[in-house]
C-alpha cells in the first residue's frame, strides 16, 4: 500500500534527535516532518512484547489524536544466548532511579548486565545478537504499514569506542572487526538497523 506522497507527517516522538534524523531521511522525498512533542499529542506507554507492537501504539495513537498520517519507530538489541533480551527492554535495563530521559540512561550499567548474564553462561555462550528497528506507519483511517530492518552482529566486551550511543561500544556488525563506536557515523549510517528499515520503507512508498 503506497500512501505516503508528498506533505506533511507526525514523527511520533519526542525525542529531538530521532526527529533531526528521520526529517533528514524524508526531505528529499518532499515530507515535511512535524514532532508530536511540539503538536503536544501524549506519549502512549509502550505495553507491546514486540517492537512491532510498540511502533504500531505509538504511530496510531498519533495518527489518532492529530489527524493526519504518522511514523514512529521503535529499536533494541536481541541478545541470542538470553532468548532476545533485553529486545523491547533495551532501554529499561538503562534506567537509573535517579536519571530521568535517554541523556541521564547508565549505559555502561546497561552494557555489563547483559556481559554479566552471557558470562554466568560459560565462555561458550554464543555472543550472537542483533539490533532491530521497526518502523510503523498510520492513517488516521486506520490503515498502517509496518518495515523491520535488523543489523546482525556479534558482542565484545570490554567496550570499545566513544562515537554514537547506547549498546554501540560493545556490538560489533557482521563481518567488521569495529564497534559500532568505533565506526564513523556515515558508515554506521549505511549498514544500521534505522538504515536497512528506512530503505523498506522507501522502497514500498517511494519506490
Ligand atoms: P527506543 O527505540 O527509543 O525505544 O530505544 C531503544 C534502545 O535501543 C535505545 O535506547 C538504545 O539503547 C538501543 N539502541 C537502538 N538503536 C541503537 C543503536 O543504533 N546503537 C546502540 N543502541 C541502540
Amino acid at each position: 500500500m503506497s500512501r505516503l506522497g508528498s506533505g506533511s507527517l507526525v514523527i511520533a516522538t519526542h525525542n529531538t534527535g530521532k526527529l533531526k534524523e528521520i526529517s533528514a531521511l524524508l526531505d528529499p522525498y518532499g515530507v515535511k516532518c512535524i514532532s508530536a512533542g511540539s503538536l503536544g499529542l501524549p506519549e502512549p506507554a509502550e505495553t507491546g512484547t514486540t517492537f512491532a507492537e510498540n511502533a504500531l501504539i505509538k504511530a496510531r495513537a498519533s495518527a489518532e489524536a492529530s489527524g493526519m498520517a504518522a511514523l514512529a519507530d521503535d529499536s533494541g538489541l536481541s541478545v541470542d544466548a538470553l532468548g532476545g533480551r533485553p529486545g523491547v527492554y533495551t532501554a529499561d535495563w538503562a534506567e537509573r532511579q535517579w536519571f530521568e530521559g535517554e541523556a541521564g540512561r547508565d549505559w555502561f550499567m546497561a552494557m555489563g548486565k547483559v556481559e554479566g548474564l552471557l558470562q554466568a553462561q560459560g565462555p561458550d555462550a554464543s555472543r550472537a545478537c542483533a539490533f532491530h528497528c521497526v518502523l510503523a506507519l498510520a492513517w488516521p483511517d486506520g490503515e498502517h504499514a509496518v518495515y523491520e530492518g535488523t543489523a546482525p552482529g556479534s558482542l565484545v566486551w570490554p567496550p570499545r569506542g566513544e562515537l554514537g550511543f547506547g549498546y554501540d561500544p560493545v556490538f560489533v556488525p557482521e563481518g567488521r572487526e569495529q564497534t559500532f563506536a568505533e565506526i564513523d557515523l556515515a558508515e554506521k549510517h549505511a549498514i544500521s538497523h534505522r538504515a536497512d528499515a528506512f530503505a523498506k520503507l522507501v522502497a514500498d512508498q517511494f519506490g
